[in-house]
């Protein structure tokens, strides 16, 4: 392929991927981030947020030759640990039959070794504290910013894709196009990030995902490479805000998640749960990928959903595959490919954002019934 020329807008976990397999193609890549390289970032210590790795992510890491040293790096998870409020405990399978298993992944490690990955091409090049800053759609240019000088740039390329996340700014201009449909649900309950260190680690049972169902709400906890779990409290924003003293708080865990109190640690969670203010969730479709002749919007981006089904990164990543499929299909006619996109994802990420608000629905309170128990049994599932 002869000098095609192609901008990602965002290194994070799907831009960078992308921008590694547009690399592979041939494609002369800029990729703008506007954060800093976060390679060049000390780790927080105590808190690493990790992601559910499944089959569709594995499939796009597998095409830039990177699957195997991320599973390395990465904790099987093969079923579900259900925790009761009495603190009994109870292993639910994934895949009793053929033992297929989900993968806990930290964010930070695979957002790595993702950028290393692009490093290696000499068709790729990086620019981190870079933002976005303006699109022109007649023009087919986008203006970007360079965040330490303030200069500015004009630029272009064959092929414009925004992998700028959930509050995209080239979303943000397709928007104010015509006809553009969109949609944005912010759900009513946020989230907090906890933590039980790794000298505690040992005591939850290894390879699952823990979950504490409690019908309205519940906690999650999935294992990190150096022994601590990242556990994740999701909650109505009014019950958050009505646990406001160290007592209350502490009354709520020895009452809602009596075996997790000891583990987490007091201490530790009342300056977890202060310290930091929950965040939202958004779920965000839209009716349209693409615009004009080059211009394509992908992972959060296009389809941002609550993370309850654990595949906003696996779908983003799946993403990248059918942008490479496609690109194999119409020898990278992309003007082509981007209306295709638009077609043939539609209907998927859709489906995969309404699911992931239906599941949280199941890990929260249908887990506990005994309707999900015996469809268990008879589906095998
Ligand atoms: P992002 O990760 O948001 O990256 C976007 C990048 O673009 C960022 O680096 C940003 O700095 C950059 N950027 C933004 N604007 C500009 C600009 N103007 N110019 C240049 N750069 C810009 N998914 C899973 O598959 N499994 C899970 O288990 C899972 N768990 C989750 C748990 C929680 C609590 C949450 C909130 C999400 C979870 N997700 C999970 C979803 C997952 O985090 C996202 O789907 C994924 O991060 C999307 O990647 P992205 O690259 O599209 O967007």
């Amino acid at each position: 392929m002869d000098d095609n020329s192609a901008i990602v807008i965002g290194g994070g976990l799907v831009g960078s991927l992308c921008a590694c397999l547009l690399a592979e193609r041939g494609y002369k890549v800029t990729l703008y981030e506007k954060r800093e390289d976060i390679r060049k970032l000390t780790a927080s210590k105590g808190r690493s947020i990790n992601l559910a790795l499944s089959h569709r992510g594995r499939k796009a890491l597998r095409l830039i030759g990177l699957e195997d040293e991320v599973l390395k790096n990465a904790i099987p998870m093969s079923g579900r640990l259900l925790h009761s409020e009495k603190g009994d405990t109870e292993s639910v399978k994934y895949d009793p039959v053929s033992n297929q298993c989900i993968y806990s992944v930290g964010r930070n490690f695979l957002n790595q070794a993702l950028l290393d990955a692009a490093q290696k091409y000499t068709n790729l090049k990086m620019f981190f504290n870079h933002k976005v800053v303006d699109v022109d759609f007649n023009k087919s240019t986008i203006e970007v910013t360079n965040c330490m000088t303030n200069d500015s740039i004009i630029t272009s390329a064959d092929f414009i894709i925004g992998a700028d996340g959930a509050f995209s700014v080239l979303r943000g201009f397709m928007q104010k196009m015509p006809r553009f449909n969109f949609s944005q649900d912010f759900i009513d309950h946020g989230y907090l990030e906890l933590c039980v260190p790794a000298k505690r680690g040992d005591q939850l049972r290894p390879n699952h995902l823990h979950i504490w169902p409690r019908g309205q709400f519940m906690m999650i906890a999935l294992p990190n490479q150096d022994n601590s779990w990242t556990v994740t409290l999701f909650m109505p924003f009014e019950k958050f805000a009505a646990i406001d003293d160290r007592r209350k708080l502490i009354e709520f865990f020895e009452s809602t998640f009596p075996d997790a109190l000891p583990l987490i640690g007091e201490q530790e969670l009342e300056s977890m749960y202060f310290k930091n203010a929950p965040s939202a969730l958004v779920s965000i479709k839209c009716g349209q990928y693409d615009m004009g002749n080059r211009f394509l919007i992908i992972g959060d981006a296009a389809h941002a959903m609550v993370p309850f089904y654990g595949q906003g990164m696996n779908a983003g990543f799946e993403d990248c595959t059918l942008l490479n499929e496609l690109l194999n299909q119409t020898q990278d006619n992309v003007s082509k490919i981007i209306k295709l996109f638009t077609q043939k994802r539609q209907k998927d990420a859709f489906a995969i954002c309404d699911l992931a608000m239906y599941n949280y629905i199941e890990m929260r309170d249908l887990v506990t019934k005994p309707t999900y128990k015996l469809r268990k049994i008879v589906d095998g599932t």
